[in-house]
């Protein structure tokens, strides 16, 4: 039998051979992942079995194909808790969780009971689910048009006993947003991504469904449509939470600004580019 050293050796020159630039890291994840051990390597010595190391092997083959990794661990965290993900359904990103950030320090400083929340474009439903985890006493909604990514969202409610509705609707409908009612927050991240950034993207992100990615020519296409209908969502005084890509900022900003929307404040992510806005509406509509 194969040690697991020499498996681990064996898996990351195959990953660098396809050229991945994360070949120890994504091996790591697989040898966790297969072996059930936080930490597979402080055993080197250990033989692997043969039905593991075949698994190992098709992994590993699967992501020199392009895979995603997490597509193919099934599994991913954000914002430390555990989510279910796959193929029809965005991988949850570092960068959202500044929107939650961002969400937190809204009901932190004026909602101090059972506030209303919406995710729209709820995706595997990591906003909603971290939102209702963090905020067990929030009414919290998830709205989605995919079934397939309804699906995960409903898995990810149950796999962290998180009890929030979930809705299936388009989320530029009158009708969609007429069924919901009103919320004291709403948050989402929209496709957002230009024509231009889908014909030109990574691999692995090309496995991941379109329909969460393209925002319309120049990406914008949501926010712009999203903003009016839904400020007509919001209680008096409440606020819309938005992420958006990078260099898109002032569009954002500005098309909240051209609906009315008040007390704009953006963030960076950590990797410094500025990501979310949150923004109040004042007035009552
Ligand atoms: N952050 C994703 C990416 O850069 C895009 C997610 C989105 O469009 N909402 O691939």
């Amino acid at each position: 039998m194969v040690s697991r050293a020499e498996l681990f050796r064996s898996c990351v020159s195959d990953l660098e051979l396809y050229g991945a630039d994360s070949a120890q890291f994504d091996t790591l994840c697989i040898f966790q992942d297969m072996l059930g051990d936080k930490n597979p390597l402080f055993k080197p010595a250990e033989p692997v079995p043969p039905d593991i190391e075949a698994r190992i092997r098709d992994l590993v083959h699967a992501r020199t194909q392009g895979q995603p990794l997490q597509y193919l661990l099934g599994k991913w965290e954000f914002f430390g808790y555990p989510f279910f993900v796959g193929s029809g359904v965005l991988i949850p990103r570092p960068d959202t969780e500044i929107l939650i950030e961002q969400v937190l320090d809204i009901c932190k400083a004026q909602y101090s009971g059972a506030p209303r929340i919406a995710d729209l474009c709820s995706g595997s439903g990591c906003i909603a689910v971290t939102l209702k985890n963090l905020l067990p006493h929030a009414d919290v909604c998830a709205v989605e048009i995919s079934d397939t990514a309804i699906g995960f969202i409903q898995k990810n409610a149950q796999l962290n006993h998180a009890d929030i509705r979930i809705v299936k609707g388009d989320v530029l409908s009158v009708q969609t947003a007429d069924v919901l009612g009103s919320f004291d927050i709403i948050v989402s991240n929209p496709p957002y991504l230009s024509q231009q950034d889908m014909d030109s993207l990574q691999a692995e992100v090309r496995c991941e469904p379109s329909l969460a990615l393209f925002g319309g020519q120049d990406g914008l296409d949501f926010y712009r449509a999203m903003t009016p209908l839904w400020k007509n969502h919001l209680n008096p005084n409440g606020w819309l939470c938005y992420e958006y890509g990078l260099g898109q900022h002032d569009d954002v900003k500005s098309i909240l600004a051209g609906n009315g929307f008040q007390n704009i404040t953006l963030r960076r992510d950590l990797a410094g580019i500025i990501r979310t806005a949150a923004a109040q509406i004042t007035e009552v509509i």
